[in-house]
């Protein structure tokens, strides 16, 4: 199999990263008190930040954020697991450089300080489906509803990673984490999902 997976709040917590780096950063460089609304939708909002403050925030600190980005339980092991197994491990990475000096090695050095074992990586993507058609992917895992329905559009199979955002989606197969997604993949190489 061809397996295209995406990176932040797939393979690491950036999000979470990002709230915590928004509340020193509030705290520290703007003297204000962090976070004001822990349940808003958007950390700009859960910060009480003007919407411009988020290009300033990330252009400061987005490239510390995703470079100690903590890893998915299991992310290692799984990934590992299926590439031993065989299986291609393609990364499919929205990442822009427009924050970051250098995405793509960011994203290798990452990758590489973490054990993971990959066969090609992709950053600073259109849509992602591009990069899966060229690779034949067979299973695309991204926890984006944007993502996963462009790809999904394309014919190819995709799993939903669940995020803090994405709980009201209902239209892919939704994993919770790593161990299910190497569960799903395991019943499905097994004819799991021909038997009925
Ligand atoms: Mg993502």
């Amino acid at each position: 199999m061809v397996i295209g997976i995406d990176m932040d709040d797939t393979i690491c917590s950036t999000n979470e990263r990002i709230i915590v780096e928004a509340d020193k950063y509030d705290k520290e460089v703007l003297g204000g008190s962090g976070i004001k609304d822990i349940n808003a939708y958007e950390f700009t909002e859960m910060m009480g930040w003007e919407k411009d403050m988020k290009g300033k925030f990330f252009a400061d600190r987005l490239e510390y954020i995703m470079d100690n980005a903590e890893i998915k339980p299991s992310a290692k092991e799984v990934i590992n697991k299926l590439h031993d197994e065989g299986n291609k491990i393609i990364i499919i990475s929205f990442r822009k450089g427009k924050y970051i000096k250098d995405p793509y090695n960011l994203t290798i050095n990452w990758l590489n300080r973490h054990g993971i074992k990959y066969d090609k990586v992709y950053v600073d993507t259109g849509e992602k489906t591009d990069e899966c058609i060229e690779n034949g992917v067979n299973l695309f895992i991204d926890d984006k509803e944007s993502h996963c329905e462009d790809v999904s559009n394309a014919g190819i199979e995709v799993l939903l990673f669940t995020n803090q955002y994405n709980h009201d989606e209902n239209r892919f197969r939704r994993v919770d984490n790593w161990d299910e997604v190497y569960s799903y993949i395991k019943e499905k190489n097994n004819g799991g999902e021909s038997s009925n």
